[in-house]
């Protein structure tokens, strides 16, 4: 996917379906000239920039829609490019009318991500900050639109740019040596190098470190409830959701039809992952899913184990336990019935590490709601605040570091200036990439093909 700026390019911006209104955008050299064929009203050619027009949609002398059409001119919009956004009735079948006269009229339909990536090589912000607006757009709790934020406001880019600002100058200084070559001349002093590479890499490492937090607040954190058939896994599956939907549902317009197995805690997406399974509720297919738990679990950052407290020994939960620290994926040991508890077992597991509760009776729910978040520990993200949500940034920072780290192997070994320089210029490729200071087509395919048409 190159880029072709030269073109025209249309799509709708609001979500498909029935809406009061929708969106259509189209941006580059044409948008406004294009537009001003198929618009009865005034003529848009002559208008300002950032102005609003009421008129009528036409195609071939019929009239499709009463709009409104909003003017950017370059450079001052989003694209930096010419850009209009149509508001018409928000039908589908009045939509693609509207699309399909603009592209007679010479506009061409936006490839996914089009709009951001024309933002991107026109300057109006570097990769990352790209990146943050489709994180900005997908954000379902209040920390994942802070830290997207932040992140769209360049806070991390700079911190980027900074880091690799210092590494080309000292690159530089190596350079300059190898053009002197056999001259034995040293302009990077070896010590001045050793402490600027140990700093870049303490100051790496944070950011690396921050990704722990940054992929939970961006992803949330997938959940799995395990236990033995009966425990009340799906009756504690539908309380912990029921009780969400019942706030959500509160709240007038804000029913939603089709809710995923999520509940926010905390600002924290809980992902209740592989609970097709609990929905199921025949013992038969319980039966055979032994094994299934286990695969279960292994893809959960986060283990909800039920013990049925009017139904297992001692040894049972002993062995299932040493079961679960094999795992070494965090846990939350949970006592189910409390309602019909076994005395002597409940009196047992009074000192253990256990959180007691009635699924069904919604006994203790709050209690555990709030273990979840304990385990998972995440704060508050402020503005301002810079940390790594993104997959693609930690794998290149992780690179950077290890990249520095050869220079720093190569330089206490005593290795010759050319090598030292292949592994900076090394690490300043895997950080340029972060910000697309550096990138490829298939970089820049890679990114943009994941963001939706119209975005
Ligand atoms: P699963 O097989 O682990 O998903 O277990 P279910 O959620 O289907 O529950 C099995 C049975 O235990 C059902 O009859 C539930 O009504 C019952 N059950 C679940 N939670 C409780 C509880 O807290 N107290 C009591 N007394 N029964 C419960």
């Amino acid at each position: 996917m190159s880029v072709h700026t030269e073109d025209t390019i249309v799509a709708l911006a609001t979500a498909p379906g029935i809406a009061a209104i929708s969106v259509i955008r189209l941006s580059g050299k044409e948008a406004i000239g294009i537009t001003q064929k198929c618009f009865k009203g005034k003529d848009l050619l002559s208008q300002a920039t950032h102005t609003l027009h009421f008129g009528t949609l036409h195609d071939n002398g019929r009239t499709i829609d009463e709009v409104l059409v909003a003017l950017f001119r370059e450079p001052n919009s989003f694209t930096k490019e010419n850009a209009v956004e149509i508001s018409c009735h928000g039908s589908p079948f009045i939509v693609k009318e509207i699309i399909k006269t603009l592209l007679k009229n010479g506009a061409r339909l936006a490839e996914p991500g089009e709009f951001t990536k024309r933002a991107f090589f026109h300057g109006r912000f570097d990769l990352a900050q790209a990146e943050a607006v489709a994180d900005l757009i997908h954000a379902e709790t209040d920390n994942a639109r802070q830290a997207a934020l932040n992140q769209m406001r360049g806070g991390f880019s700079k911190e980027i740019d900074r880091l690799r600002e210092e590494l080309i100058h000292f690159a530089s200084l190596i350079e300059l040596e190898l053009d002197f070559g056999e001259e034995d001349v040293e302009f990077a002093q070896r010590d001045d190098l050793r402490n600027l590479i140990t700093r870049i890499r303490s100051v790496l490492r944070a950011l690396i470190d921050s990704f722990d937090q940054g992929n939970v607040i961006k992803n949330g954190v997938p959940t799995v409830i395990a236990g033995k058939p009966n425990a009340g896994k799906s009756t504690l599956l539908n309380t912990l959701l029921n009780e969400e939907r019942a706030i959500v549902s509160d709240i007038p317009g804000t029913t939603r039809d089709a809710i995923e197995d999520e509940i926010v805690l905390g600002g924290i997406n809980f992902r209740f992952i592989d609970t097709a399974g609990l929905r199921e509720t025949s013992d038969v297919i319980e039966a055979i899913g032994v094994e299934r738990t286990r695969d279960r679990m292994k893809k959960a950052s986060l283990i909800i184990y039920l013990f049925d407290l009017a139904n297992t020994t001692l040894e049972e939960i002993d062995t299932q336990r040493r079961e679960l620290a094999a795992l070494g994926i965090p846990h939350i040991n949970v006592g189910n019935k409390l309602d019909k508890a076994d005395p002597l077992l409940l009196e047992k597991l009074k000192t253990e590490d256990f959180t007691f509760i009635s699924a069904a009776a919604h006994t203790n729910v709050g209690v555990l709601k709030e273990k979840l978040l304990a385990k998972v520990q995440v704060r508050e993200v402020k503005t301002g605040d810079v940390m790594v949500t993104n997959l693609r940034h930690y794998q290149n920072l992780l690179q950077t570091y290890d990249s520095l780290g050869r220079v720093l192997d190569g330089m206490s070994q005593g290795v010759t200036g050319d090598f030292l320089a292949m592994d900076i210029r090394q690490s300043l490729h895997y950080l340029g990439e972060i910000t697309g200071a550096i990138t490829t087509d298939d970089l820049l395919d890679n990114i943009f093909s994941k963001f939706c048409i119209g975005k």
